[in-house]
């Protein structure tokens, strides 16, 4: 996905655009509180549930994009009471810098391992031979399974299937993360775990939903 352009890159690019056309007008802060209506018009959303998530979206990215720490659902400061602190010439920002919007992330699934129907039940099955944890069985029906309270995620059986019937699903942000800072809040959403994150913005260029933004000045 990455390297090549989507939506994702279109709204990230439009918020610096607006938030920079009114830094270099000048003019009324409170400008900065319409950027998500003018992002975001009518009444049928075009990525998410509804246009009031893709514009609460939009507003929290116009935060960022001014330096502003992110809000949580509930919060109701509007970006322009905020605007006065971020102008400052010499604000430094406020870690974190890699921040992931909790109501913009999809609660993507954790990494899992599963059989598809593609599954032909081989003399061979390698993917049983390689598995040690012992945690693929198959059934009357010849079709494999995993037993995933066994399995540890090692992929070994997904590289040795020559269907190619193990599918092998991972969070996008997780798994650019090489410091597996990753981890998930109570309500099954990506959080980031500051202390080992180094900010290298992997997992950020990595979500395909744009829930992860990090903070300009
Ligand atoms: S890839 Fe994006 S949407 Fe999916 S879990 Fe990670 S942050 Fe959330
Ligand atoms: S991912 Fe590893 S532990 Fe899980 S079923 Fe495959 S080989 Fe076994
Ligand atoms: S990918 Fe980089 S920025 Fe994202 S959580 Fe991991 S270390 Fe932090």
């Amino acid at each position: 996905m990455r390297g090549v352009h989507s939506a994702v890159d279109d709204i990230r690019r439009t918020v610096f655009k607006e938030v920079a056309k009114l830094a270099f007008e000048g003019g009324d802060p409170r400008l900065l509180d319409q950027i998500p209506l003018k992002m975001i018009q009518g009444e049928v959303a075009k990525h998410r549930h509804d246009v009031f998530l893709e514009r609460a979206i939009v507003e929290e990215r116009v935060r960022l994009a001014l330096g502003l720490n992110i809000r949580f659902a509930g919060e109701t400061i509007p970006v322009s009471e905020d605007l006065l602190s971020a102008e400052k010439s010499q604000k430094h920002f406020q870690n974190p810098l890699v921040n992931i919007i909790p109501f913009a992330c999809n609660a993507c699934p954790p990494k899992q391992l599963r059989i598809t129907d593609n599954c032909q039940g081989c003399i061979s099955h390698p993917c049983m031979n390689v598995c040690p944890k012992d945690a693929i069985y198959m059934d009357k029906d010849k079709h494999c399974h995993i037993d995933q309270e066994k399995c540890i995620k090692c992929g070994k059986c997904f590289n040795q299937c020559p269907y190619r019937a193990i599918s092998k699903i991972e969070r996008p942000c997780a798994a650019a993360c090489g410091m597996d800072a990753i981890k998930s809040d109570e309500l099954g959403r990506a959080q980031i775990d500051y202390d080992k994150c180094v900010s290298c913005g992997m997992c950020l260029v990595n979500c395909p939903f744009g829930a992860i933004a990090d903070k300009s000045q």
